[in-house]
């Protein structure tokens, strides 16, 4: 009884040279629940890319990189002083957004490694252009590996990195290594070009683990099939099923990130209008869900419960034998599986 993350390995590993040949000076990131590989696996293959960095997102994810792979974790979340269980090995490199942290943690942990961002229209993190002077001044012992810009997915993204760029070299923080992250690759070759003295090191997770999506294939276990009739009550909430039809039990629920997806079902009146129209189920309330039978997606019968999920297979629709696999659209990033086999 599972939900499978099926890989594809020769066709994913070509994927990954292939990107790690594009961009040089790659920072691989691995976070999260590991891209839905698990960070883990994703930690192992880091090393057989060759790199020397890895970027994770925060100070919890360090030792499930450090016990896999020998070089540098760069952590992307912000040093603050408030922050308890940090690692401070050597390995580790702090990422420092405000002035008052530089002065903080250099005064605490003195010959600590530190990578300070600028604070783009991401808005998220960072210091500001003007701040960057007083950064150079409070760096004290810490040592400087590189300046990070997180840039947004849209607007003039090339514009904002010459800017920072610039604003970086007129400072008095030294270092010629800018790591950054989502600039395309227009983008990322320009800067190279325009910008030899520096060395841009793109930070990149989902179109490195996930950008060849052919590669890989979500399949859920059938793990039981029962017959219903229309008006029969079903599930948790005991609804009642709109036709006859059959009640199909899969592998796959809340705990795994089904049904985290943005809804597909009309939610709205109009919508709900149109699908009654169409006679299609969502105009009862039903969700359509991610997992396909017969080359179609499939309702719901009720939300997914922790681990399993009820669909509803109308009478005529080929059941799927118990014990088989179907396919199951999910969003890598928000899904845990319970397998993952790389064939
Ligand atoms: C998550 C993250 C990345 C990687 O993002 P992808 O879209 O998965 O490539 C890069 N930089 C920062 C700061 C991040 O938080």
């Amino acid at each position: 009884m599972a939900l499978t993350l099926r890989v594809t390995g020769d066709r994913w590993r070509a994927h990954l040279r292939e990107v790690a040949g594009n961009n040089p000076g790659l920072v691989p990131v691995v976070k999260g629940n590991g891209y839905g590989f698990g960070i883990g696996r994703l930690a192992r293959r880091v090393s057989w890319l060759g790199v020397d960095t890895v970027a994770v997102g925060s100070y919890e994810e360090v030792p499930e990189l450090t016990s896999r792979f020998d070089g540098d974790v760069l952590v992307m979340t912000p040093w603050r002083p408030y922050r308890t269980s940090v690692p401070y090995g050597r390995r580790v490199v702090h990422t420092l957004g405000r002035v008052d942290d530089l002065r903080e943690l250099s005064s605490r942990h003195p010959g600590s490694r530190v990578v300070v961002e600028g604070l783009t229209a991401m808005s998220r993190h960072g210091l500001t252009r003007p701040e960057l002077a007083a950064a150079a001044g409070a760096l004290g012992d810490l040592r400087l590996e590189g300046f990070a810009l997180h840039l947004p997915m849209t607007g003039d993204r090339l514009g904002q990195t010459e800017l920072w760029c610039t604003a970086l070299q007129d400072s008095l923080l030294r270092t010629h290594t800018v790591f950054v992250s989502h600039l395309g690759a227009f983008e990322l070759t320009t800067m190279c070009e325009r910008w030899p003295a520096l060395r841009m090191r793109p930070r990149i997770g989902t179109e490195l683990w996930l950008g060849d999506r052919a590669a890989l294939h979500a399949v859920a276990t059938v793990i039981d099939a029962h017959r219903v009739s229309r008006g029969e009550r079903v599930g948790y909430r005991q609804r009642a099923m709109p036709r006859d039809g059959t009640l199909l039990v899969v592998a796959g629920g809340t705990a795994h990130g089904i049904g985290l997806e943005a809804p597909t079902a009309a939610t709205s009146l109009r919508a709900r209008a149109i699908a009654l129209a169409r006679g299609g189920l969502d105009a009862a309330g039903f969700a359509l869900s991610p997992y396909s039978v017969a080359g179609r997606q499939r309702w719901f019968a009720e939300p997914p419960h922790m681990q399993v999920s009820l669909l509803f297979l109308p009478r005529g629709v080929q059941v799927p034998p118990i014990g088989t696999e179907i396919d199951v659209d999910v969003r890598l990033t928000t899904t845990t599986f319970d397998a993952v086999h790389i064939l």
